[in-house]
């Protein structure tokens, strides 16, 4: 085979995912082979000699697929992570092989021009201010530092401290306030962006771990100069969101930037039913998405949105003698991501946007949310099962209590379940107490799914309390 031959090449591929997405409903979630068998099969010395690309594929996909954690299976809820939809993964393969390098307008306008419609959707879709400027990351992570150095940017630049050009040292102190349950990501920003995880003032949570704006308040009272308020738009675990009214209007009165961490609720805005949840976000200052999770485009994909272009491009646009800057900058992705060179990521957008419409991406949202109801109401009637959080969005928090040591139990019960392969859930630890965690992030998660994933669940905490001496000894 030539390496011009690209039909044998990309037909292999076709093969193997319609082979691999058509058996994901089927097979075992967790994966088959231990890290031996994967080093055996797809380990080893570089080859000297060039091989057959058909037989390296063939190669992949064996030596891959028993390593592979289905979570294309509707019966995947492990941590937040979604699916794919059809349509987002054939664009995400144009994408691939147009192989654009979405920097700037002049570089490819069908990807500039692409992007910055998805943009306008997706403000029009999460129903934030026409105005926001738009990058197109990698996730949550990407997408939370993109808007903290714009939000850097600003409270520096509002006391006469250019930091793009001046850097850190010497410059007023940053003052980020979070709620205690914020996600990691935040902290990792912190770090990344020079000011250090060590410079966040935590504000209480309440049981649902909504931020306090009582405490907030007080605080934000206590601190002087620049600041920056991180709030949270459905926690990781609870899936619960902070009341933004009240955290935006107390953090505009101390002139503090506010950022939303809602790398998948913010997409509650999407449906009337669950609008209210994220109601007042609207009037934040920066907005991280992930398009990875709930939007189910393939990975990687996240979104950082800021309603200061000034401040977003101050921070992040870049010029060089050999760049050509186009007239509009909003065309010029550059000026919104961290990147120089990068994917074209907005096809995939584009395409899922275009083909679930505006209805479409509501009733993705109420779906999920219907299927995280349907775990918590089956869940809840069994005996010795409790569901820990307020089920408020897609999220369902699971502690297994008919042991001594609910903690161990809960552990062994998600072990059972991750052995059993039915589905497949992972673990947290929830206000100090150790809880599973059932996330329904899938857009092809169907009521029949969530049945046989209950089932399968009471099943394994069954098996695991036989299985436990110290349990049957105490019964
Ligand atoms: C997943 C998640 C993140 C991180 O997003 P990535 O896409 O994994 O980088 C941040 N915040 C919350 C609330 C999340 O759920």
């Amino acid at each position: 085979m030539e390496w011009k031959d690209h039909a044998a090449a990309l037909g292999a591929a076709t093969e193997a995912a319609a082979t691999f997405l058509d058996g994901a409903p089927t097979r075992a979630v967790a994966p088959r082979a231990d890290r031996a068998g994967l080093a055996r099969a797809l380990g080893g010395p570089l080859p000297q000699e060039p091989g057959d690309p058909l037989e390296v594929l063939d190669a992949l996909v064996r030596g891959a697929d028993p390593g592979l954690l289905a979570t294309q299976s509707p019966r995947f809820f492990g941590f937040v992570i979604g699916g794919t939809h059809p349509v987002a993964l054939a664009a995400d393969w144009l994408t691939s092989t147009w192989d654009q390098n979405a920097c700037l307008y002049s570089v490819s306008p069908a990807a500039a021009v692409v992007e910055h419609t998805a943009a306008g959707w997706l403000l029009d879709v999460l129903e934030l201010p026409t105005e926001c400027s738009v990058g197109f990351v990698t996730g949550g992570q990407m997408a939370t530092w993109t808007c903290l150095v714009a939000a850097r940017h600003q409270v520096l630049a509002d006391v006469g401290w250019d930091v793009e050009r001046d850097g850190l040292h010497g410059a007023p102190q940053v003052h980020v306030v979070a709620a205690a349950e914020r996600h990691g990501t935040v902290d990792r920003a912190l770090q990344f962006l020079g000011f250090g995880s060590g410079s966040i003032t935590e504000v209480g949570v309440d049981g649902q771990g909504r931020m306090d704006p009582a405490h907030l308040e007080i605080v934000l009272g206590g601190l002087r100069g620049p600041t920056i308020v991180v709030a949270e738009a459905g926690n990781v675990n609870s899936g619960a969101f902070d009341p933004f009214d009240a955290i935006v209007s107390a953090a505009h009165r101390a002139g503090a930037w506010v950022h939303i961490d809602g790398a998948f609720g913010l997409w509650a805005r999407a449906s009337t039913a669950r609008r209210h949840l994220a109601a007042g976000a609207e009037a934040a200052d920066s907005w991280s998405v992930d398009a990875h999770k709930w939007l189910n485009v393939p990975y990687d994909s996240g979104l950082a949105i800021t309603r200061h272009p000034a401040a977003h491009q101050a921070a992040l646009g870049h010029t060089a003698a050999y760049l050509v800057p186009d007239d509009d900058s909003r065309h010029d992705q550059m000026n919104w991501n961290p990147e120089h060179s990068r994917r074209a990521r907005g096809f995939a957008i584009w395409a899922t946007l275009r083909a679930l419409g505006r209805r479409g991406v509501e009733d993705l949202v109420e779906r999920l949310c219907d299927r995280a109801q349907q775990f918590a109401d089956a869940l809840s009637e069994a005996e010795g099962v409790e569901v820990l959080n307020d089920v408020v969005l897609n999220q369902v928090l699971v502690r297994f209590t008919d042991a001594p040591n609910p903690d161990a139990h809960t552990n062994a019960v998600i072990a059972a379940i991750q052995q059993d392969g039915t589905c497949w859930m992972s673990g947290t630890t929830w206000q100090g107490r150790v809880a599973m965690r059932i996330s329904v992030s899938n857009w092809a998660t169907s009521p029949e799914d969530v049945d046989r994933s209950v089932e399968a669940i009471l099943r394994c905490e069954r098996l695991a309390r036989q299985s436990e001496p110290d349990a049957l000894s105490q019964r």
